[in-house]
């Protein structure tokens, strides 16, 4: 394996196991193919882990592990931990669905994957996991016997690393929907054609959250994609649960999430809209809103817009519901900081003229657990509100 040289004094942040190493970093990047795993050195020689090398990213290097060890023992057991603290937190639940593997959060940067049942959703973002994705599809394999392993590689932070999108059978049968079970309710799942891995797993303790509150209550779910948090609403006793997108293909699946539940049909709406336009016209006879948007900053260049774009949906829902309403509002760019989500609400509220409450602030699920070397891996907020 080819050595990799840190310039004098930057091996600090791999001394406290990061794993990243920027391009700026670099003293000798040694002739390799892109993707290629190193040993990393010090400039003084001191021997740092092993990492997969992005000749074209501005982070050289994603570390693998701190230690000589041959890299298929490091993968494997990567994912046998991975697998174990899943196991830990599922085994006799009543959910099938979880992050497998979350990235640099379960050692392995540049993987994700997502587990529907006995499908396997894996998303690749680096040259270097790109080359160990066959034998990452063996030992998921021989751990775990899917039904199928799909590929969805399609972020758009791959064009950083040379990579185009793939999408691709690597394992069994397609079944395209899956179904799966998340706390006791079903949902279909339709990796291919559906929105990033198929399913927005990270936001199970927000939708466990509103199924806690929901009771008696009109709820409008924006931003519902195929109404998971619509049907926790109606779980939770909601007296109805209306899902609003922009995407008519994201709506076509609520109906069948909410009746697969035994929900009555006539409990729910779906506006196919703007959640811009439709909160600005509307009246929203509602006294429980869930604004889950996508990332509207993508890039940190982005935040300042994404703040008024944040702030102008959580403003007219604040202004509009009545008092004693909840608000689920949540944020997943990771350039929009807690703190400055938070900030955002002060504002909404001081607009809206309203007394506005943090009845409780949540992140991602256990499943998608954070390393703490790497802080970088939080991006998600929700705030659960109380508007007086
Ligand atoms: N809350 C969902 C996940 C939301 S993903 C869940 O728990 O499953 C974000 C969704 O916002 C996508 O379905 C996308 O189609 C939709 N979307 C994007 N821009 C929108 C807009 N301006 N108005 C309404 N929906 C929008």
């Amino acid at each position: 394996m080819k050595a990799l040289t840190l310039k004098p004094g930057r091996e600090k942040s791999l001394r406290g196991h990061h794993p990243w190493v920027f391009s700026r970093a670099c003293e000798h990047i040694p002739d390799i193919e892109d993707g290629e795993i190193v040993e990393v050195f010090s400039s003084g020689d001191a021997f740092l882990g092993l990492g997969m090398c992005s000749l074209r990213s501005q982070i050289t290097v994603r570390m693998l592990a701190f230690e000589r060890k041959p890299v298929p023992d490091i993968v494997r057991s990567h994912i046998e931990g991975a697998l174990q603290l899943r196991r830990a937190l599922f085994d006799g639940k009543k959910t099938n669905a979880y992050r497998l593997i979350n990235a640099e959060g379960d050692r392995l940067p540049g993987l994700i994957v997502d587990k529907f049942d006995d499908v396997l959703v894996m998303q690749i973002g680096t040259a270097g996991m790109t080359r160990l994705g066959g034998s990452v599809v063996d030992i998921l394999v021989d751990l775990l016997h899917p039904s199928w392993i799909y590929e969805k590689s399609v972020a758009a932070s791959r064009k950083e690393e040379g990579l185009n999108p793939v999408q691709k059978t690597l394992y069994g049968t397609e079944k395209e929907p899956c179904t799966i079970m998340e706390e006791g309710l079903s949902f279909d799942v339709f990796p291919i054609r559906g929105q990033k891995t198929g399913f927005f797993l990270d936001q199970r303790p927000a939708r466990n959250i509103v199924r806690e509150y929901a009771h008696g209550r009109r709820v409008l779910n924006c931003f519902s994609y195929t109404g998971a948090f619509s049907v926790a609403a109606l779980a939770g006793g909601a007296e109805r649960a209306d899902s609003l997108d922009i995407s008519q293909e994201a709506l076509n699946s609520v109906s069948t999430n909410i009746v697969r539940n035994g929900f009555e049909e006539r409990a729910h709406t779906e506006f196919c809209a703007s959640a811009f336009d439709f909160l600005r016209e509307n009246p929203l006879d509602y006294d429980f809103i869930i604004l889950d948007p996508p990332a509207f900053a993508k890039r940190r260049f982005d935040v300042p817009g994404a703040l008024r774009g944040y702030k102008e949906i959580n403003r007219q829902a604040i202004q509009k519901m009545p008092r004693g309403s909840f608000l689920l509002t949540a944020s997943c760019s990771y350039h929009v900081t807690r703190e400055m989500f938070q900030d955002m609400l002060f504002h909404a509220a001081l607009d809206a003229r309203r007394d506005l409450q943090i009845i409780a602030r949540l992140g991602s699920g256990p499943d998608h657990p954070l390393n703490v070397y790497h802080p970088e891996g939080e991006y998600l907020k929700s705030f659960l509100c109380y508007v007086q």
